[in-house]
């Protein structure tokens, strides 16, 4: 194994710092090509930051210039302070700058102090490994209790950094105690080893967080394209790729479909008007999904119609699941208004198709379902009808 004292801490301060302006790079590019969620810009303003402080605290040009350290310092510290607030508001939450600013005055001092007055190297490292792990822990906190459903895997990506972060800090500030180093560029077996997984810790910050930022836009771009908006339901498109793809498995048979329409629905937009039609509509698919089992699924099929897929139900148990549908969107009483009186009933006729094994493809089991329904209008409507394929 290379000993980690043979590493040359001047070649991996200037990794990093070249590292973190290509970073900052592809930051600001994510900036410019996916602003969608707040806190992205800020994120990038950090990477901005953190490029310079890196730059100035660790160029050799940097030298003794207590200006320049400080300055150099105070930059990462800023981004520190971004990089947490960008993820929190990216997570959805408010900040409160007052008390961050408090906290953090009397940290900035320290460094004020100790590159001016005294010029402890250790002292002001600790004063920075301090404020990181501050940060970290609030950002860890942040990331628990946030709603990350849609990207759940990368919100954990990076709370690992965190906590990752967390441990190079103590250790660093461990390490830091044998007085071994007294500048960045010192070959000690601190800084050969803080700048080694610093690089590493910046990289898998970065990358998750764009990672983060393309996993919930993908979610969600896949919820509006696949549920519809009214009823929140499947629409046409998504309940039929997934039941082309459930078709082909063996032990979904015997399978049910379920074609419903709402019965003279029309009239209750004529005369309720469009907002209660709306209503409707939604308090039904509520209904409906109330009998539903977690493996079943709904999707709009089209205006006032829907299609329910049971798997593993016989002909003989989908009269029962159709007729309980049925009775419960008859016996409801729909609320639109403020006062009892505002309340209006509404029925529905179901075509019910059966298939016991894969014989079948999809278009004609709808068009048996379809059949069926049309039956149940044609019988006078608030019923069932079947059609059985062997
Ligand atoms: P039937 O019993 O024969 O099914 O009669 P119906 O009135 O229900 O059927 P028809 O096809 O004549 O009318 C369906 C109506 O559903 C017409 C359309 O305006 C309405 N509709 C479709 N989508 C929506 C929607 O999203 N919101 C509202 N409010 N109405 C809708
Ligand atoms: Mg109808
Ligand atoms: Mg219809």
């Amino acid at each position: 194994m290379v000993s980690l004292l043979s590493l040359d801490p001047q070649t991996m301060l200037i990794m990093i710092v070249v590292s973190s302006f290509l970073q900052a790079g592809v930051l600001i590019a994510l900036d410019l090509v996916a602003n969608q969620y707040k806190g992205i810009s800020i994120y990038m303003l950090a990477a901005i930051a953190y490029a310079l402080g890196m730059g100035v605290a660790l160029s050799p040009l940097t030298g003794d210039s207590e200006i320049l350290q400080f300055l150099g310092n105070l930059l990462l510290i800023v981004s520190k302070v971004l990089i947490a607030l960008s993820v929190r508001e990216f997570l959805g939450k408010r900040t409160n700058l007052d008390l961050w600013g408090l906290t953090l005055a009397p940290l900035v001092f320290i460094q004020y102090y100790y590159i001016f007055f005294d010029g402890n190297y250790i002292a002001r490292n600790i004063g920075l490994l301090l404020i990181n792990v501050g940060i970290s822990l609030i950002l860890i906190k942040s990331v628990i209790q946030a709603k990350t459903h849609g990207f759940l895997l990368t919100s954990r990506l990076m709370l690992a950094v965190f906590g990752v972060d967390i441990l190079f800090s103590l250790i660093r500030g461990l390490l830091l105690l044998d007085g071994e180093s007294t500048r960045a560029i010192d070959a000690s077996l601190a800084n050969n080893f803080s700048w080694l997984i610093l690089f590493f810790i910046d990289l898998l910050r970065n990358s998750f967080f764009v990672l983060m930022v393309s996993q919930r836009m993908y979610s969600e771009l896949k919820e509006i394209s696949e549920i519809d908006f009214l009823s929140q339901v499947f629409n046409r498109g998504a309940l039929i790729a997934r039941l082309e793809m459930l078709l082909k498995r063996q032990k979904i048979y015997p399978l049910s479909l379920i074609l419903l329409d709402i019965d003279h629905f029309k009239k209750i937009n004529d005369t309720y008007g469009h907002d209660v039609g709306d209503l409707t509509l939604k308090t039904i698919v509520e209904l409906l999904k109330s009998q539903l089992q977690p493996w079943d699924l709904i999707g709009r099929w089209g205006g006032e119609e829907f299609l329910i897929v049971l798997s593993r139900c016989s002909a003989s148990e989908v009269g029962d699941r159709a007729e309980s549908m049925r009775r419960i969107v008859e016996k409801t009483e729909i609320l639109y208004g403020t006062t009892p009186d505002h309340q209006l009933h509404c029925r529905v006729s179901l075509g019910v198709v059966t298939a016991n094994s894969r014989s079948m493809n999809l278009d004609k089991l709808i068009k048996q379902a379809d059949l069926a329904l049309y039956q149940a209008k044609e019988n006078g409507r608030n019923r069932v009808e079947y059609s059985v394929v062997s």
